[in-house]
């Protein structure tokens, strides 16, 4: 489904993009800011990166620096869901974004 937003088959609320990565708003906000960063590339999770990845998953960890330092000055969390267990809903490697109010403690 991820494949189809970022392909722009499917409308989303866009915050950056550029030729690896996609940044856009979770339709479902867990904070006021809250955006899911997604590669280009299909890869289904976290679990699926190999050594050769390891470049574009920095870029995502960049592209996610960029949006947090620009709309959460006052500090953001960075997520990844992994797998059933993870809480994964979704089978396209993503991050996601969260800041704008004070987020608790994890655990
Ligand atoms: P995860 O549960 O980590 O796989 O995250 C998937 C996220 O995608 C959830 O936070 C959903 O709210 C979000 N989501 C699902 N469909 C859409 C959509 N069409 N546009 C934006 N976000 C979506």
């Amino acid at each position: 489904m991820f494949c189809r937003i970022i392909a722009g088959a499917l409308p989303s609320r866009r915050a950056y993009e550029d030729d690896r990565a996609v940044a856009f708003a979770d339709i479902k906000p867990a904070a006021p800011v809250h955006l899911v960063i997604a590669p280009r590339q299909h890869l289904a999770s976290l679990a699926d990166l190999e050594e050769e990845d390891a470049e574009l998953a920095g870029h995502l960890v960049w592209v996610a620096a960029k949006l947090g330092r620009d709309l959460c000055p006052g500090g953001w969390r960075l997520v990844a869901n992994v797998g059933e267990e993870g809480g994964q809903t979704v089978g396209h490697l993503h991050l996601h974004l969260l800041g704008g109010r004070q987020l608790g403690t994890l655990g």
